[in-house]
């Protein structure tokens, strides 16, 4: 079989290796890729959104599967244009996935299906939004509507940053028409996890439980980034709270879902915030996180190849999924700057001390050839990954792992699973 996945992050990269282990793959194709990738599939010169280079791509290479992994294309209707074309392509459709596209139509469907979520208001008017904010009073939560690379939600500690955050959304309008509407929400405060789930719209399969780490400094001090760092299982996920989550959170979802007549295939990651032993949702994401797809991934103990398929043709029932009992880590090395403008083009040593390695592995995530040489090519470079007997074994060996690699200005945050390792 013939796959093609669309995408070029560590994300993808992780996909990349887990589907070269199907004996049922022959062939991978990666739109763009990076560095990473190339080593294991064949890389295409095709941006993520160009929908109908992609079809013509996969028309004219009988192409069996299509995976998709970034938001753009998938609210740019790509999953749409491929079905109309009888393509199999795994991910939500251009309905399903307004559910990442707006944040309001995200809020508004869990009000309507009474999903707990924070107290917001939404505007697309500056003036009423401000008076929002002064009379609702710090700290607030300020989100721009549409898509915004993952910068679009600013954590407001006084009411002057929360008017701030709605002069950049709304007039200095950073994030352009993303920002034609916003969200003020109530500030939670309490412990992230994320909570996958795969569904086909009939059946549901909830993922491997894993917690990312947004900011960019150790103690989540900092900026916030695409994610730092992620780990699986998450401990603070347990079995009870698990239970409320199925029950108050996904049936609601997949009831929503089938009331809105939209037919769902992939994944939706729901970002919880747990207060007081309560799981609320922060957002939903249509595809698989990143870098959780990377620990979810490594610990994948059957054939991710029939999982997508299965799901993009409305047969999940048929597929068991298992999971090894190993814990896994990965950790993000990031290029000096990062989340603000960074270097590029610093070459990275020591990616070869891992290809006998079956405990550690390397996904690349801004990388690109130049020559002979990897080099780094975006602010996320690589996603160390590591397994290990339990969350700690795995953590000595993420971070043994990590000395091996160099590059000018590397940074990675040390307490990585720490959140874990204490709650044991
Ligand atoms: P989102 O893209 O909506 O998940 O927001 C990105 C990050 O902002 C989340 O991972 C949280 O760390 C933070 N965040 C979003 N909404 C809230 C909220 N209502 N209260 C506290 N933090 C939030």
């Amino acid at each position: 079989m013939k796959v093609l996945v669309v995408g070029g992050g560590g994300r993808e990269h992780s996909m990349v290796w887990k589907l070269n282990q199907s004996p049922r793959v022959d062939t991978i194709y990666c739109a763009p890729g990076n560095a990473g990738i190339a080593g294991i599939a064949e890389c295409i010169d095709i941006k993520v959104d160009d929908v109908d280079a992609l079809l013509d791509f996969v028309k004219y290479n009988w192409i069996d599967l299509t995976v998709v992994g970034p938001e753009a294309p998938l609210t740019a209707g790509i999953v749409d244009a491929f079905v109309k074309e009888g393509r199999t392509i795994f991910g939500p459709n251009a309905a399903g996935a307004r559910l990442e596209g707006s944040k309001i139509f995200a809020k508004d469907f869990m009000q309507k299906y009474g999903i707990p979520t924070a107290e917001y208001k939404s505007f697309s008017s500056y003036l009423h939004a401000e008076e929002y904010v002064r009379l609702k009073g710090a700290p607030l939560v300020v989100k721009a509507d549409g898509l915004a690379a993952g910068k679009g939600v600013i954590v407001a500690a006084t009411v002057e940053e929360a008017l701030d955050a709605l002069k950049l959304i709304m007039k200095d309008r950073a994030f352009g028409d993303a920002g034609n509407r916003v969200i003020v929400e109530q500030c939670l405060k309490g412990e992230e996890a994320s909570f996958m789930i795969l569904t086909d719209s009939k059946t549901v399969v909830p993922l491997a439980t894993s917690q990312d780490h947004k900011q960019i400094y150790d103690g989540d001090k900092g900026p916030n980034t695409g994610g730092m760092g992620a780990y699986s299982p998450a401990p603070i996920v347990t079995d009870e709270l698990r239970a409320d989550i199925m029950q108050n959170i996904v049936d609601p979802i997949m009831k929503g879902l089938s009331r809105e007549r939209i037919e769902y295939r992939g994944v939706i990651y729901v970002g919880i915030m747990v207060c007081d032993g309560k799981p609320y949702v922060l957002e939903f994401n249509v595809r698989f996180g990143d870098p959780e797809a990377q620990p979810i991934l490594a610990r994948l103990d059957c054939d991710l190849f029939d999982l997508l398929k299965a799901t993009a043709e409305g047969r999940l029932k048929d597929v068991n999924v298992q999971w090894k009992d190993d814990a896994s880590i990965c950790v993000v090395l990031s290029a000096k700057g990062y989340p603000g403008s960074y270097e590029k083009g610093k070459v990275i040593q020591g990616l070869d001390a891992f290809t006998n390695d079956s405990n550690v592995v390397v996904f690349h995530a801004g990388t690109s050839l130049k020559k002979n040489s990897v080099v780094t090519s975006g602010g996320r470079v690589l996603g160390v990954t590591a397994l290990g007997k339990d969350i700690r074994i795995a953590r000595e060996n993420v971070y043994k792992a990590i000395e091996k690699i160099h590059f000018d200005g590397m940074h990675f945050r040390r307490d990585i699973a720490d959140k874990a390792i204490k709650r044991q």
